[in-house]
């Protein structure tokens, strides 16, 4: 739980972690969110079909339904109660969500890192490796790459990384544009004072790899810091340019593996497990009941509370929430109807 901000203190970055959080915003986030579910479904659909019914009983059931709170005092929309497959590698809804809680996760330390050495700028680089058929034997060349290239930076001999100080990156599966293989790489948030030399990265990154020296490397808008960061936490896969078939072999591949990764002062930070919004504790509220149908969400009601009416276990945010229990408490409660 956290006090409520004082909205003329907030930053652009918290207001942007924080998925701009105002009523007003509101409708766009759930199109947003119903379109991700209607993604989901046909993942769930190809699952079904080809490899688990168990499995796609989880994805098909997610985000079912979503409560959002609205704190209307300080006109904060959280999410607060849905159900979630949690398999963020098959599913757009939990990588959005998973995403977001990254953001709100790594933003704070990027200002303390910023406040502690104002000379440090972030920088977005990206590596890639040569595209090929065998999914797992080209995703673990670019793990070793990148693990090799970070083990030379300590070793102390020169490497292109060396003004960095800190840095947090991402993995990302594909298919090549031209060649239809798969395209593995990864993104990576580094702060250095000085922009990394991209051509010596190019030339280091071939001889650890053997085969790849496609890099980039790029100033990240320091008034705009979130912009990079969603590069680096937007999905592990591109799921609207993915036939399902695809999705499902990158999960099988991917699915037990470590996605994101940290060094320097971006080390130690955990993406907590919990998909759901932070709650605002002691504010008066309106729960919205949005539940999805035929292609979208629509609201189904909303209810009312102050803050002493509540009890605890009502104000703690709920994965998993059974909608029939949730439905039969909110007939008992007053409620304020918003559309029928
Ligand atoms: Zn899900």
């Amino acid at each position: 739980m956290r006090s409520p901000p004082d909205q003329e203190e907030r930053s652009p970055v918290e207001l942007q972690l924080d998925e701009a959080s105002g009523i007003e915003a509101l409708p766009k986030r759930v199109s947003r969110y119903g379109d991700a579910k209607r993604r989901a479904l046909e993942v769930a659909k190809y699952i079904e079909q080809s490899f688990s019914e168990t499995l796609a009983r989880k994805v098909h059931y997610c985000g079912n339904y979503l409560v959002f709170r609205h704190y209307y005092t300080v006109d904060e929309i959280r999410l607060h109660a849905a159900q979630f497959c949690k398999k963020h590698l098959l599913c757009p809804l939990c990588a959005i969500r998973r995403g977001s809680k990254a953001l709100q996760a790594y933003l704070p330390r990027y200002e303390a890192i910023k406040a502690a050495n104002a000379r440090l700028k972030p920088f977005l680089v990206t590596l890639t490796v040569k595209d090929g058929d065998d999914l797992e034997e080209r995703f673990k060349h670019l793990m070793a790459g990148q693990h090799e290239l970070w083990k030379r930076k300590q070793r102390g001999r020169g490497s292109a990384l060396d003004g960095v100080a800190a840095a947090v990156w991402s993995y990302e599966v594909k298919r090549g544009r031209g060649s239809g293989l798969w395209h593995p790489h990864l993104h990576m948030v580094a702060m250095a004072e000085h922009q990394p030399d991209a051509q010596h990265l190019a030339c280091e990154w071939r001889s650890i790899t053997g085969d790849s020296f496609v890099v980039d490397v790029r100033p990240i808008d320091q008034h705009d810091p979130a912009s990079g960061f969603l590069e680096v936490f937007k999905y592990a896969l591109k799921f609207s340019d993915m036939e399902p078939v695809d999705t499902l072999a990158a999960y099988l591949v991917l699915k037990r593996r470590r996605l994101v990764g940290s060094a320097g002062f971006f080390r130690g930070i955990e993406i907590p497990e919990s998909l759901l919004d932070e709650p605002f504790d002691d504010l008066p509220y309106v729960d919205l009941f949005y539940r999805y149908l035929e292609g979208g969400y629509s609201l189904k009601r909303g209810m009312g509370r102050e803050p002493h009416e509540s009890k605890r276990s009502e104000r703690e945010p709920r994965e998993g929430y059974p909608t029939g229990q949730l439905s039969e408490q909110a007939a008992q409660r007053s409620s304020i109807r918003l559309t029928g």
